[in-house]
């Protein structure tokens, strides 16, 4: 699905989530993570977070493990016991068990009987391997297309549906780019050692997955590197992430006759029919060229090496429900080998994500009432309002924007709607069935619902209600074409929030992450919407101008930072997230002033109110991350390391520079340099 939603973090640190037992509570100001040998104005992230950063490693089945994490593996733990209880009580069969309860209660136990899966062997999927390996015709290709699109497999493009870039109200039909089994084109492309080394590896990963399913190595060999040169023939005709962070790159809305005809050896009515959309007339394809570009290979390639691409597909989006060895080999390659962790997650942790993935608001509904009190909603509503006033009086004083348009960005304010906590309205899961002892059945239906779920959209009314993120998650987003912003109970906790931190500290944690998310409709991709959620440009000439010279001293300054094994960061592919990250830091930072109101408040364990705020920032990001999840990120992700998202945002800053009396000359004192946007 295209969506311009953007969230605090990458899926990586929220979804890689972690070990241990109990509950603890991570604190929002932490005396014992400070490391007093490092001076704040030479490495403020080394300051904030160098003594958390040293007693706490990377557990062997993560691949980065931060303050996120441990507060994700808190709530996890939470709804580990709610599954567990549901999982009891659903076995039960008693008469009074609601729905919700019997079908996260079944898809868990289901999930966690790896016994029963590795008995069924492959029998649960033989019947879709077979329906691929009888694949004779082209048509054949279209039917298979659709039937494993249905069960949530991506292979050769992506169908769903998506509000039309120009009128907020309407739901169309999208036709994207998809289908390649690396995290993204470039993959395909770059030629340094590290890059070579990693497609050989995904080459030999096809192979011995193929050979699970018996395929003789000699044959799978082979098999997997014609599976690898039509991935990258797929990726050659893609566009890449940083691309595809503009709209206007993203939006191409079409006549249905005319997008049938750039891939015509693709039967699309029969297409359209297996998938049930209802009537289209138009749509939006995203990328033209992208089908332009598959089509001559729908005519070239024989039909036996897409048997093999859907089959590998198949397997990959299974694999939790496949026997251990299948798991086990994909663990290999897109865990250990890409993100550098070493050691398979506890079989709940994935249960955990994978009942939260496909029964998420009947999961979030349990979680919610053990966590989630009235008070927390409003105690957050009333410092978004604070910030939402510091970003108005923010935008009047701006010095190089110009009257009308601030005028407009005003409107966009005021018109931003908030969602804390959890949605007003729960998902009605009553047409998914979910069966005991079924694991790989519960997840192809959940996978189905949630394909016809999205499809039945379109021509409908926009649903505003709808959540895009979990209850339970620990992340927040923006959503330029809502023109709202979501803060899922899961952050709405400490280290982030807590009733028993100071003011400081919660507006240096929650409250930059509120700002943060309010910037978004306003950086470089969210400014391209107006008030209604519409792509349409409501700047004058001179003002973009202003604005993208600002901008573009952001992306020179992200870019400079080198990773290990000199993996640069994309400062353009990070453009809006750094500008989110300076912003919201900014606005917290003036409400925060607005709060203290002049006053001087007696220093706390030895720290002053402004000293307080940074830190509560700095050691939101404690994060150790291995170099293959350091090198992913850089490369796919449009959040920077944590490390630059502290450093770099207080270097830019004059107040940290006097909250911590830094002196010119030092590394977090930018100065002349800085960057200021908002
Ligand atoms: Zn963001």
């Amino acid at each position: 699905m295209l969506l311009f939603r953007v969230a605090l973090t990458g899926a990586f640190l929220s979804s890689f989530l972690v070990a241990q037992g109990d509950l603890k509570v991570t604190p929002g100001f932490d005396l014992s993570a400070i490391d007093k040998s490092v001076n704040p104005c030479d490495n403020f992230y080394q300051y904030a977070c160098g003594s958390w950063l040293k007693n706490n490693p990377i557990p062997p089945d993560q691949s980065s493990w931060g303050r996120f994490s441990e507060l994700a593996e808190r709530n996890r733990t939470i709804l580990r016991q709610i599954l567990e209880q549901a999982a009891t009580t659903a076995a039960g069969g008693a008469a009074k068990v609601d729905a919700d309860t019997q079908k996260i209660g079944d898809y868990y136990a289901s999930c966690m009987d790896q016994k029963s899966i590795d008995a069924k062997g492959l029998a649960p999927l033989q019947a879709e391997l077979d329906r691929i390996k009888g694949m004779k015709t082209t048509l054949d290709l279209t039917e298979e297309t659709a039937r494993l699109h249905r069960m949530g497999v991506d292979v050769l493009f992506n169908f769903s549906s998506g509000q039309d870039f120009k009128d907020s109200n309407a739901v169309i039909g999208q036709a994207d780019q998809g289908g390649l089994g690396l995290p993204e084109k470039d993959y395909y492309f770059r030629d340094d050692p590290k890059a070579v080394e990693t497609r050989k590896e995904y080459v030999a990963h096809l192979a011995r997955m193929l050979v699970l399913t018996g395929v003789p190595a000699a044959s799978a060999q082979k098999q997997a590197a014609d599976v690898m040169a039509l991935e990258t023939a797929l990726a050659k005709a893609s566009l890449d992430v940083t691309t595809r962070r503009d709209p206007t790159a993203v939006y191409h809305k079409m006549k249905l006759t005319d997008f049938e005809g750039l891939e015509d050896s693709f039967n699309w009515s029969r297409y359209f029919t297996l998938i049930q959309t209802p009537k289209l007339d138009s749509l939006n394809v995203a990328s033209p060229a992208f089908y332009k570009g598959e089509e001559p290979l729908l005519k070239s390639e024989p039909l036996a090496v897409f048997q093999t691409y859907f089959t590998l597909h198949l397997l990959q989006t299974l694999a939790l429900n496949l026997p251990s060895k299948f798991d086990a080999e994909n663990f290999a390659f897109y865990g250990k080998f890409l993100t550098g962790a070493k050691e398979q997650r506890a079989r709940w942790k994935r249960c955990v994500a994978s009942t939260d993935g496909d029964l998420g608001e009947a999961l979030g509904k349990a979680y919610v009432t053990k966590t989630f009190g009235a008070d927390g909603k409003q105690r957050t509503l009333d410092m978004v309002h604070n910030i939402e006033a510091s970003m108005g009086q923010d935008l009047q004083q701006l010095s190089w924007m110009t009257p009308a348009t601030k005028q407009k960005a005003m409107e966009k304010l005021h018109a931003i709607t908030n969602k804390i906590g959890y949605p007003d309205k729960w998902r009605d899961y009553s047409a998914l069935k979910i069966v005991r002892g079924d694991a790989m059945g519960n997840t192809l239906r959940s996978n189905e619902f949630e394909f016809h779920r999205q499809i039945e959209k379109i021509g409908k009314p926009v649903d505003r209600l709808e959540w895009g993120m979990t209850p339970p998650t620990v992340n927040a987003y923006y959503d330029p074409q809502m023109n709202n912003i979501n803060f899922p109970a899961g952050i709405l906790q400490p280290p982030f929030f807590s009733k028993e931190s100071d003011d400081a500290t919660n507006y240096g944690a929650i409250g930059a992450v509120i700002g943060h998310e309010l910037t978004h409709g306003f950086d470089d991709q969210g400014r391209q919407f107006d008030p209604k959620g519409n792509l349409q440009d409501w700047w004058t000439a001179a003002d973009a101008k202003a604005f993208d010279s600002r901008t573009e001293c952001l992306v020179k300054e992200y870019a400079s930072f080198t990773l290990p094994g000199g993996v640069h960061m994309n400062g353009k592919l990070t453009l809006g997230e750094n500008t989110a990250d300076n912003g919201g830091l900014r606005l917290a930072w003036m409400a925060l002033m607005k709060d203290l109101a002049g006053k001087t408040l007696p220093a706390k364990d030895g720290y002053t109110e402004q000293q307080r705020f940074f830190l509560g920032w700095g050691q939101v990001w404690c994060d150790n991350i291995t170099p293959e999840m350091q090198r992913m990120q850089a490369q796919t992700d449009p959040h920077a390391i944590p490390e630059y998202r502290v450093n770099a945002v207080v270097s830019n800053m004059p107040e940290f520079q006097t909250a911590f009396s830094c002196k010119a000359g030092q590394p977090m004192v930018r100065g002349a340099n800085s960057c200021p946007v908002w």
